[in-house]
C-alpha cells in the first residue's frame, strides 16, 4: 500500500480563497499582529501571516515592537487593540522575550479577538465542547481529515504531544467528533504499543522521524505536525519517517502538509471573530 498524500498546500490555498470570499462578503475584517523583539523565525511567521491577510483582503495591522518593550507597554498596546473596533482578530507572536510573562499577555487578549485560540476562556470552551476560537494547527488538521473524508466516529485516535497549542486542542477536537482518543507524551511507556493501535495518528512532538514505519498500523491516517530543521542539510523533517507512507492509507507530507493549513485557519478565525462580534453587536442593540 502507498498512502494517498494529504495535500496541505492545495487545501490551504482553497481555505484562503474561501476566506477572501468571506472577507469580501463581510465588507471589512481587521487583523492585528504584534511581534516583540528580533527572533528571525518569528519575523518570518509574522510576515507570512501579514502577506496572507493582505491577499485575503483584510485590513492587516503589523505592530513590531522593540525587544526591550516592557510588559506594561505590551499590555497597554493589547488593551488599545482590544478596544479598537476596526480590529476583529488579534494575535501576539510567541515566544515573547524572557522579561515578559507570556501567560499574563495571553490572558490580556480579549477572548472574542483571540484568533490563536489560546486564551484560557477559549481553551475552556473547547474543553467543554462549546463552539469557540480554536488554535489554527489542530483546526487545520480537522479540516484536512474532513476534506479527505477520514471517518472519526468510533475511530481510535492517538495524539503524540500535549502542548496547549497543538496536542491538547487536537485531542479535544477529535473527542468532540466521537473518536476514542489517547494522548501520549514524553513519559509514555512503550509508545509503539499505542501508535500501532491508531486509526488516526497525529504526531506533534518536534523530534525528527520519532515515529518509524513499524510504529504505524496498516491503513492508518497519519498527520505529521513536526517541523524539524536538519542542521546539516537545512531540510525540514517531520516527526514521522516518510517511509511510513508504505503502511499508511493517508499521510501528510513535510513540508506541504500541516504547515500551510495553520496560517489559512488563523485567517479563517479572524473571519469567525468578525462575524461573532457583529452578531453580538446586533444582539446588544436589540436589548
Ligand atoms: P512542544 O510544546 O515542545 O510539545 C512537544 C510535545 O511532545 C510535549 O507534549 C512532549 O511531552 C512530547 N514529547 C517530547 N518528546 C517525546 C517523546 N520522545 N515521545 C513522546 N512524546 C514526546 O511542541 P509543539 O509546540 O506542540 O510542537 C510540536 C511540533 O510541531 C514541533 O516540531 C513544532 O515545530 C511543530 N509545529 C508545527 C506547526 C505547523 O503549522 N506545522 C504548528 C505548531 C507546531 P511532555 O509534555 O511530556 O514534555
Amino acid at each position: 500500500m502507498t498512502a494517498t498524500i494529504i495535500d496541505g498546500r492545495a487545501l490551504g490555498a482553497k481555505v484562503r480563497e474561501e476566506v477572501a470570499a468571506s472577507v469580501a462578503a463581510h465588507g471589512h475584517v481587521g487583523l492585528a499582529t504584534v511581534l516583540v523583539g528580533d527572533d528571525p523565525a518569528s519575523h518570518i511567521y509574522i510576515n507570512l501571516k501579514q502577506k496572507a491577510a493582505h491577499e485575503a483582503g483584510m485590513e492587516a495591522r503589523d505592530l513590531k515592537l522593540p525587544a526591550d518593550t516592557s510588559e506594561e507597554e505590551l499590555l497597554a498596546t493589547i488593551a488599545e487593540l482590544n478596544a479598537d473596533d476596526g480590529v476583529d482578530g488579534l494575535l501576539v507572536q510567541l515566544p515573547l522575550p524572557d522579561h515578559i510573562d507570556e501567560n499574563r499577555v495571553i490572558e490580556a487578549i480579549a477572548p472574542a479577538k483571540d484568533v490563536d485560540g489560546i486564551h484560557p476562556v477559549n481553551a475552556g470552551r473547547l474543553y467543554l465542547g462549546r463552539p469557540t476560537l480554536v488554535p489554527g494547527t489542530p483546526l487545520g488538521i480537522m479540516r484536512m481529515l474532513d476534506e479527505y473524508e477520514i471517518p472519526l466516529e468510533g475511530a481510535r485516535a492517538v495524539v503524540i504531544g500535549r502542548s496547549a497549542i497543538v496536542g491538547k486542542p487536537m485531542a479535544h477536537l477529535l473527542l468532540q467528533r466521537n473518536a476514542t482518543v489517547t494522548v501520549c507524551h514524553s513519559r509514555t511507556r512503550d509508545l509503539a504499543r499505542h501508535t500501532l493501535d491508531a486509526d488516526v495518528l497525529v504526531a506533534a512532538v518536534g523530534r525528527a522521524h520519532l515515529v518509524s514505519p513499524d510504529m504505524v498500523k496498516a491503513g492508518a491516517t497519519v498527520i505529521d505536525v513536526g517541523m524539524n530543521r536538519n542542521e546539516e542539510s537545512g531540510k525540514l523533517l517531520g516527526d514521522v519517517d516518510p517511509a511510513a507512507m508504505d503502511h499508511a492509507a493517508y499521510m501528510t507530507p513535510v513540508p506541504g502538509g500541516v504547515g500551510p493549513m495553520t496560517i489559512a485557519m488563523v485567517l479563517q478565525n479572524a473571519v469567525t471573530a468578525a462575524r461573532l462580534r457583529e452578531s453580538d453587536a446586533i444582539a446588544s442593540r436589540r436589548n
